[in-house]
């Protein structure tokens, strides 16, 4: 099928070619591309007719459940622009997402439709909020329940003055919007947040084309054929599902598997019973899977392609994930500023290793996209010397939203975006990511590179997780500290781990101080948030 230069073209084009064909498996609950068209229309002409208009706003504030990608397409058929939020939120962070996009319509489950939404929504410029039915899977034994939005939920909890309140099932089906407005690949298809791991979130613009683009990356990576399952591991919030999963899957008429949010034992069973064949996750997502007491063999037979992106792949992960997989791990590179990649790491070979730091390179630059490696005046640097990576390409922002400061500041110099990390290329084209350019410690005139000690932390055998950082020092100017979380049953102590960094780290590299803590500081979307253990 030829490349689509909108969104809403390859959807269109979807939905001719499979109707009847499977789009979004939810526990056992299926729905075809047609189904979901069906909804998606009726949302659009609901929203509409309360004046949400092209360009506006539609906030999509769920978990992995149908409604995200129901209300993603209705936004696209009217030329809205989709805003995924984190449903983990809290009320302060969605107030800023709703307050930053200006969003006039919030797209939620009644289980996100509490007193603290309808009163975050009171301070916003939401004028209509439509939530869905939905399905919802309990661990502790109570079994996959389909649930409609409860009849009397509007009484318990109706939107605030100025605003209304839908059911999704309740809107009239089979209403084709009126006014299909001309939608052009340069227009945004959606605002996706940053995680915030180095500051506030930011509104990244991801235009159709933008979006269309990196579903043709995944298209041709992961080599799927119509109707093999991709597992939605990630969430689709973030730029790796909506992407990953939800564009892939629309561009290639492959279903998604979805379980609600990242259960382990939810999604081995999800597994059990689709057979997804690709998959693109966190390195965590698929180390809990992995270390699940639930998975049995031949649970992952079925996944042929295992991508992993958004975060390092610590050197010993990586072999002990292809034995468990039963494939070669992937990496993948990229932010929301560029859609999800700007490098992979190619099937069916196996990726080279940092031979510094053993961890796993990330691929190499996608296809029509140009890397640089650029030193702090915007030089080039020779292969192999490390420098900021900046990019240009099909896939890449034309900007923030509503922040010309940031956007001045990040993309420059013909359009390519600084993307704040730092990395080294080899002869061969493959990139190392070093780690975020902000995050470099320089002690006395020393760089040390966070990540890299680490990954030494990473290989005692009691470290649960690691995040070093610098930290102002009378005589140094700067000097390293770090932090971990110990493994339940395992202890350790600051001695402990002193010594064994010293072993593989040259002295200016060794952790000041090393604090033990009962819980790492993380974003929203898991990120571990350095930031927040400096201050
Ligand atoms: P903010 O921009 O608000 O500080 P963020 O950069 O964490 O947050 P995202 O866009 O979600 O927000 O994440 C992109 C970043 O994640 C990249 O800039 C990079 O630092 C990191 N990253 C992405 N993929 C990989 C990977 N394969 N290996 C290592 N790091 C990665
Ligand atoms: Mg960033």
């Amino acid at each position: 099928t030829p490349a689509s230069p909108t969104m809403l073209d390859a959807w269109e084009h979807r939905v001719r070619e499979s109707a009847d064909q499977p789009f979004l498996h939810s526990f056992s609950e299926t729905l075809s591309f047609g189904e979901v068209d069906q909804q998606a229309d009726a949302l659009a002409a609901s929203l509409a007719g309360h004046g949400v208009a092209a360009g506006d706003r539609v906030a999509l504030y769920t978990q992995n459940d149908p409604l995200f990608a129901v209300g993603v397409i209705a936004a696209w058929k009217l030329g809205a622009v989709g805003v995924p939020i984190n449903p983990m939120n809290t009320a302060r962070e969605l107030r800023y997402h709703l307050q930053d996009s200006g969003a006039k319509a919030l797209v939620t489950l009644p289980t996100l439709w509490d007193d603290v939404a309808a009163e975050v929504v009171a301070d916003s410029s939401v004028r209509v909020t439509v939530l869905g039915g939905f399905l919802r899977w309990q661990p502790d034994g109570g079994g996959i329940r389909v649930e409609a939005v409860p009849a009397d939920i509007g009484a318990a909890r109706p939107a605030p003055d100025g605003s209304v309140l839908l059911s999704l099932e309740d809107l009239p089906r089979g209403k084709r919007t009126a006014d299909r407005p001309g939608t052009s690949a340069a227009d945004p298809a959606l605002l996706t947040y940053t995680s915030g791991t180095t500051g506030s979130p930011k509104g990244a613009i991801n235009t159709h084309g933008n979006i269309a683009f990196n579903a043709e990356t995944y298209a041709q990576m992961g080599g799927l054929e119509p109707g093999q399952p991709i597992l939605a591991v990630a969430p689709l919030f973030h730029i790796t599902g909506s992407v990953g999963h939800l564009a892939y899957g629309i561009r290639a008429g492959c279903p998604l598997v979805l379980s609600h949010r990242f259960h382990p034992v939810a999604v081995i069973e999800s597994i059990r019973q689709w057979r997804p064949v690709f998959t693109i996750g966190a390195i965590t997502a698929l180390m809990a899977i992995a270390d699940s007491a639930e998975l049995q063999d031949g649970d992952l037979a079925s996944l042929e392609v295992v991508f992993t992106g958004g975060a390092p792949v610590a050197p010993s992960l990586s072999d002990r994930l292809e034995k468990v997989y039963g494939s070669y791990i992937h990496s993948a590179y990229g932010m929301s500023e560029t859609a999800s990649p700007i490098t992979v790491g190619p099937v069916g070979e196996r990726s080279p290793v940092d031979p510094d730091s053993g961890s796993l390179s990330v691929g190499r630059a996608v296809y029509d996209t140009e890397l640089r490696i650029v030193d702090d005046a915007g030089a080039d640097l020779p292969d192999g010397e490390y420098g900021e990576i900046w990019a240009r390409g099909p896939q890449i922002t034309p900007g923030y939203w509503q922040n010309d400061a940031a956007t001045a500041a990040e993309i420059t110099d013909g359009g390519f975006l600084h993307t704040g990390d730092v990395a080294f290329r080899d002869a061969e084209g493959w990139i190392y990511l070093v780690d975020r350019k902000k995050d470099m410690i320089n002690a006395a005139g020393y760089k040390v590179w966070p990540r890299e000690v680490e990954g030494v932390l990473y290989d005692h055998a009691a470290v649960s997780e690691a995040a070093v950082v610098g930290v102002a020092d009378d005589y140094r100017g700067e000097t390293v500290a770090a932090y971990v979380t110990v493994k339940t049953g395992q202890s350790v102590t600051e001695e402990e781990l002193v010594a064994h960094c010293r072993e593989q780290l040259a002295a200016y590299k060794i952790p000041r101080s090393i604090g033990i803590l009962d819980e790492m500081p993380k974003t929203a979307t898991g990120k571990i948030m350095r930031r927040a253990l400096r201050d």
